[in-house]
């Protein structure tokens, strides 16, 4: 299996899993151009995509959803509540609904949705599998919990939400309530709670660490490399960074 990010962070999210016969966008943050555009860049063509699995409605991760889906008679899958909250925005496109912790297939892909006490209506991660490796996704999560832990650990490849260094956050020109929302418990992990919850899995088959939705004000890779080089206690040029403009490109497990 083979995975790529066309990019990562508030400015738009998306990500592209390829299983040999089946490639699927998770997300898709970007209108069609740019989508298009940024696939070209992955020797990829829109029609070679089977579907789109969807986390949860903020703007960074649908933006393209529906007008890619209808143009390209694309089905998408996402749970009641996101369902909900972009559903007049989703007519003529054939939506399947999913629930947590109730795995389904794509193609030849298995998807498992799981909770993240992120602030969206019903908002999901997904660990994705070709039946012989996993990819763990974890990019909008608030806090880390226990139910997340119990589920990303023994993966294969894992891309890890890095969202702030809680430094610079609290010294940014952010909004007080910008600054409560992201640092609280249902917005983004901070550089320290993923090396928190990093620590707290079994990584020993980890082959690809990605830091991901990474801040362009309040983080840098450096300092998301050096967080979570220090838990695996590898160099910290072997975790990889995505970023807004490039994503990361494919990677194999
Ligand atoms: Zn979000
Ligand atoms: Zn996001």
């Amino acid at each position: 299996m083979r995975f790529a990010s066309l990019g990562s962070g508030s400015g738009g999210n998306a990500l592209v899993c390829n299983s040999g016969k089946t490639t699927i966008l998770l997300d898709c943050g970007f209108g069609i151009y740019e989508t298009q555009s940024r696939l070209a860049r992955l020797n990829l063509l829109i029609e070679q995509i089977r579907g789109i699995v969807v986390t949860h409605e903020h703007a960074d991760h649908v933006q393209g959803i529906a007008r890619i889906a209808r143009r390209y008679k694309l089905a998408i899958w996402l749970t009641y509540g996101t369902w909900r909250m972009i559903e007049h925005s989703l007519k003529n496109v054939e939506v399947n609904l999913i629930e947590a912790d109730s795995p389904f297939f794509i193609g030849d892909l298995n998807f498992v949705p799981f909770t993240v006490p992120h602030d969206a209506r019903e908002p999901v991660q997904f660990v994705v599998s070709d039946g012989d490796k996993r990819l763990g996704i974890l990019t909008d999560t608030g806090r880390p919990t226990e139910h997340i832990e119990n589920i990303l650990t023994g993966l294969d490849a894992l891309v890890l939400e890095c969202n702030h260094d809680e430094k610079m956050l609290q010294e940014s020109h952010y909004p007080l309530n910008l600054k409560r929302r992201i640092g609280g418990p249902y917005g983004h992990m901070s550089n320290a709670d993923a090396a928190r919850l990093l620590a707290n899995l079994d990584f020993s088959r980890l082959s690809h660490l990605i830091a991901a939705h990474l801040s362009e004000k309040n983080n840098t890779p450096a300092l998301a490399r050096a967080a979570l080089a220090t838990v695996l206690d590898c160099e910290k040029e072997w975790i990889n960074v995505a970023s807004q403009d490039k994503g990361f490109n494919w990677l194999t497990i």
